[in-house]
């Protein structure tokens, strides 16, 4: 089976906490994967409204939302609405029944997410929202808000490296899968110069070019690891149990070549 047929393109969820985390940490995998052929969407779950030291709740929720829509357009990705404020995103039932509708109506094969140690809460919480949501995607008993039927099909979930490739205590942490990233960089950081409200306010407290600086450093890190690519993604794929067959691993088998494993299985 090619995983690229046109007729069924893979569908691939990245689903992060705010606006921008996307970019930050996952957007050269998603570019790769959708110029392997498929059908990506992008989701992050809060609203950014924290993000920002000078404009009202309201404004910056617009502007941000602008700011999402431009960056998926470049990336030809289909965007999902936020569903909470940032400091908002508890793991807890009527979050995870929301959430649950989302992963059921996209039906993806391929779930980017955020890492499971990380230096902050919301982007901790939105790992164990999507990883949940993906674990109940067929069970009939388990009723999402608003109600989306149930479907039983393999899904690979991966977990983006934390922010700084370290966990909450500062630990590092070893990606098992690397994506080279260097075809798509300047694709990655066209989609996160649209995040203007953010670059202006790093740039600004820390100097011209920050913003795009720290994520193509990390990209550079991560391509150091690899010990092949020049830039590029650190993965962890979560445990299948619950998920499909072991052997399911559709982000290698659509990268090929450019998905390089660092650990035995
Ligand atoms: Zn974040």
């Amino acid at each position: 089976m090619s995983a690229s047929a046109q007729a069924h393109p893979v569908v691939v969820l990245a689903a992060a906490a705010h606006p921008d985390d996307i970019e930050f940490m996952m957007a050269g995998t998603l570019l790769r994967l959708k110029d392997a052929g498929a059908e990506i969407h992008m989701w992050n779950l809060a609203n950014g409204h924290c993000g920002t030291a000078r404009h009202a709740r309201e404004e910056i929720i617009r502007l941000r939302a602008g700011e999402v829509a431009a960056s998926a357009k470049l990336a030809g990705a289909i965007s999902h609405p936020p569903l909470f404020d940032d400091l908002a995103i508890f793991y807890d039932q009527p979050s995870l029944a929301r959430v649950g509708a989302v992963v059921r109506a996209i039906r993806p094969a391929i779930i980017l997410t955020q890492a499971p140690q990380d230096y902050m809460e919301d982007h901790q919480n939105t790992c164990r929202l999507i990883v949940t949501a993906a674990f109940a995607r067929g069970m009939a008993n388990f009723t999402t808000e608003p109600p989306q039927p149930a479907w039983d099909a393999p899904l690979a979930l991966y977990h983006a490296m934390p922010h700084g490739l370290r966990d909450g205590l500062g630990r590092m942490l070893e990606p098992d899968l690397i994506v080279d990233t260097a075809p798509v960089l300047a694709r990655q950081r066209a989609m996160l110069a649209c995040h203007r409200s953010q670059k202006e306010w790093l740039d600004v407290s820390q100097g011209v070019g920050a913003y795009l600086n720290e994520m193509e450093r990390m990209r550079i890190d991560v391509g150091r690891m690899s010990r092949r690519f020049t830039h590029a993604e650190g993965w962890r794929r979560h445990n299948m149990l619950g998920f499909g067959p072991d052997a399911f691993n559709p982000l290698q088998e659509l990268l090929k070549g450019a998905a390089h494993v660092t650990t035995a299985e």
